[in-house]
């Protein structure tokens, strides 16, 4: 198992960055950070002086754009040049991919400082990229090290700690999945990263309202189950307690719909709705919940035709054959697909 060896969370401990890859390791002295643009106007003078006040005086800024295969071949190429200790990723999703990806190729440790709560790759070693020849999650770098600033995340648009609480929600339906395989494949099930990636939905599911109601309080949890089910993928080897059926919908969703088709956590919220109706789970509930923090429920929401919807169920199972899930077992037709979006409103 690879973990991250120290979890950071609070309010502006930003301020603290420089101390804080000191403490992860006292040999490091050459630092690379690598975020958006709009992220480095942000954070840029801050993280500086927190460099300069931990007596590390060698670091250097890359701008990176989207999160593509070509981007992080192109940051290893300049980073491999520049030849750092340690590479810190802040950002959203991208940003932290890149990240993320650049020191895998290069074998680099890596520190993660998410500046949103969008996802679950703030902590885990996966990264989705485009124009890999894989539709789905890939395996990269573990990071040594998180640091989630709540009150810089706090600014991050809210529309993306929503899509955050439709990925966690997802982890349902994943971890199903997971005992389906045990069972009719027998693959190997570990009952604890099992359980920690289903504690983290099922906080989604039982403080929902809590969560609405205080910024940061409920920011704060989201962060926490975020880090929690990146850390089960840690803990499994594999993204599969976080990822099922539901993911696979999401992944079917950008091939078949393209760019403009919601956020991951929005498609995965939706796709978790339909999963867990086949697996005869409490779907109502799953709909209440992402509807009580605005998350779509249906198609439309995310700009999806219910032709499309049908495609991407369809597809869903084959974009990655090895995974089984709900999926093997139902083998949705068009027709089959159509009334199962329609009982749950989706269409
Ligand atoms: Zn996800």
């Amino acid at each position: 198992m690879e973990l991250p060896r120290r979890i950071l969370i609070g309010s502006t401990v930003i301020v603290g960055l420089g101390n804080f890859i000191q403490q992860l390791d006292h040999n490091f002295s050459r630092v690379a950070i690598i975020s958006g643009e709009i992220v480095k106007e942000r954070t840029q003078v801050i993280s500086q002086k927190s460099m300069k006040d931990a007596d590390l005086s060698e670091y250097k800024w890359f701008v990176a754009a989207d999160a593509t295969i070509i981007e992080a071949e192109r940051l290893a190429r300049a980073l491999k040049r520049y030849s750092p200790d340690v590479i810190v990723g802040q950002g959203g999703g991208r940003s932290v991919d890149l990240a993320k990806m650049t020191a895998y190729s290069l074998g680099k440790s890596f520190i993660s400082v998410p500046t949103s709560a969008s996802h679950d790759g703030i902590s885990s070693p996966f990264v989705s990229m485009k124009g890999s020849d894989k539709p789905y999650s890939i395996k990269a770098k573990t990071p040594i090290g998180v640091l989630a600033d709540v009150e810089l995340m706090s600014k991050a648009p809210h529309r993306l700690m929503i899509s955050g609480c439709g990925d966690l929600v997802g982890k349902i339906t994943a971890v199903k999945d997971w005992e389906l395989a045990r069972d009719e494949v027998h693959e190997y099930y570990g009952t604890y990263a099992a359980n920690l990636a289903y504690l983290s939905a099922k906080i989604i599911l039982d403080e929902g309202q809590n969560l609405v109601n205080d910024d940061l309080y409920g920011l704060r949890t989201v962060v926490e189950a975020l880090i929690s089910a990146g850390v089960a993928s840690c803990i499994a080897g594999s993204s599969r307690p976080c990822s099922g059926s539901e993911h696979l919908f999401s992944h079917a969703v950008e091939y078949v719909a393209g760019k403009n088709s919601g956020l991951h956590g929005e498609r995965v919220g939706i796709g978790t709705i339909m999963m867990a109706k086949l697996h005869g789970l409490d779907w109502e509930k799953i709909v209440e919940t992402l509807a009580l923090f605005g998350a779509p429920t249906r198609g439309k929401q995310i700009n999806l035709t219910e032709n499309e919807v049908v495609q991407s169920l369809v597809l869903a199972s084959s974009l990655r054959p090895e995974r089984f899930t709900i999926l093997n077992r139902e083998k949705l037709d068009k027709n089959k697909a159509a009334s199962l979006a329609k009982s749950v409103k989706v269409i």
